[in-house]
């Protein structure tokens, strides 16, 4: 198994539609496992395929302290929305960042799981949060949308300075 590269705000490739999953074999699987593992090395609770630059729909998760509940959610669909949650949210390509986002507490989701067999599950808490920030990367949106444009600008120049201090101090180690 290998660790991914998770894409960071603004990159554009975050922005892509991500595109359905035609056929659930060991390629994909590979995948799966190998986002597991970046998500639970990270770390994280959900990582959808968009964040590793595969703009197939497809994500993970797993919100248990002892990682031992992995999801695997394939071409996902929320069937019904229920109840407002309003939870502080972070995410692997905003690293640092928190803020508070407006989510339905609880979603019923169609998706197909590892084996490609179709599947339909209700979650709530955080799975539930946790999915619909997923879905949202696969449709190539980022929780920063839901904040304010002067928000956002300031996260989105923090992130691209911080980068560009890393990227000088990698250059200057050389
Ligand atoms: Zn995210």
């Amino acid at each position: 198994m290998s660790i991914l590269n998770i894409l960071e705000f603004p990159d554009p490739r975050l922005r892509r539609k991500a595109v359905s999953v035609e056929l659930v074999d060991d390629t994909l699987r590979l995948l799966i496992d190998n986002m597991f593992e970046t998500m639970y090395a990270a770390p994280g609770i959900g990582l959808a395929a968009t964040q590793v630059d595969v703009h197939r729909r497809l994500l993970v998760a797993d919100v248990s302290t002892e990682k031992d509940d992995p999801w695997v959610l394939i071409n996902p669909i929320i069937l019904e929305r229920d109840g407002v949650e309003v939870t502080e949210e972070g995410c692997l390509s905003v690293p640092g960042y928190y803020e508070s986002v407006e989510r339905a507490e609880q979603v019923r989701v169609r998706y197909m799981d590892r084996n490609g067999e179709e599947q339909v599950s209700k979650f709530e808490g955080l799975l539930a949060i946790c999915v619909q920030h997923e879905i949202d990367h696969l449709d190539g949106k980022l929780f920063v949308d839901y904040l304010s444009e002067a928000k956002r600008q300031r996260i989105r120049k923090r992130l691209l300075k911080d980068r560009k201090y890393r990227q000088e101090e990698q250059a200057a180690a050389v």
